[in-house]
């Protein structure tokens, strides 16, 4: 077996903060306000959000530590979603589904309040809140998505297949996610219909 860079595949420690931060990592991106076009149903409230903080603000951050890309090997990473609103919907992450559809991944919650978002292409929704100490475990096939219901950073450690993959078109190409996670309810959240939602595409049979 041949690996690509053989100087980072061999155990290493990361230190993980409750902030997200993650000695180790090899690899940070950040996403910023401007680059969410089309994400929220309230066009104008992302309009006015990017025209008054600047097409620069950051929206959410990953830092990740991955080994390598071969089958069996593992990301791990934080992902760190700002808390924000657009009209009426919290703030998301882009959300996808994984490339190599059936791998899994860990979501754990190390601070603030969230919820991950789920879908599956042929219908099956799910929105489960975290909390620090909780965590989800996200099977094959569904589409994800953080959303941050909380004031503060919604912060999570998440792990998966090196070579899962991600598939961000698949939630673009159906006018988003099934449901919206807006402000209501006694949590301060609830789940209602995307009106522009037209349903997904079938998974790629590759
Ligand atoms: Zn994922």
């Amino acid at each position: 077996m041949s690996h690509t860079d053989q100087s980072i595949d061999v155990p290493t420690l990361l230190e993980i903060s409750a902030s997200g931060a993650l000695v180790g990592s090899t690899r940070r991106y950040e996403k910023f306000s401007g680059e969410m076009a089309g994400v929220y149903l309230d066009e104008a409230a992302w309009k006015a959000e990017v025209a008054g903080k600047g097409a620069d603000n950051l929206v959410y951050s990953v830092n990740e530590h991955k080994y390598q890309n071969g089958p069996g090997a593992l990301i791990v990473g934080t992902s760190c979603v700002l808390p924000g609103s657009y009209g009426d919907e919290y703030a998301v992450t882009r959300g996808h589904l994984h490339a190599v559809s059936d791998r899994a991944e860990l979501y754990y919650c190390l601070s603030g309040r969230g919820v991950m978002l789920l879908d599956t292409v042929d219908g099956g929704t799910s929105a489960v809140e975290l909390a620090p100490g909780q965590a989800v475990n996200v099977p094959g096939h569904w589409i994800h998505r953080s959303v941050n219901v909380g004031d503060e950073p919604f912060v999570t450690l998440f792990c998966y297949s090196a070579d899962a993959g991600q598939d961000y078109t698949i939630i673009a190409e159906a006018g988003g996610m099934k449901n919206l996670v807006v402000h209501d309810g006694p949590d301060g959240w609830t789940t209602v219909p995307n009106p522009r939602h037209t349903g997904y595409r079938s998974e790629p049979s590759a």
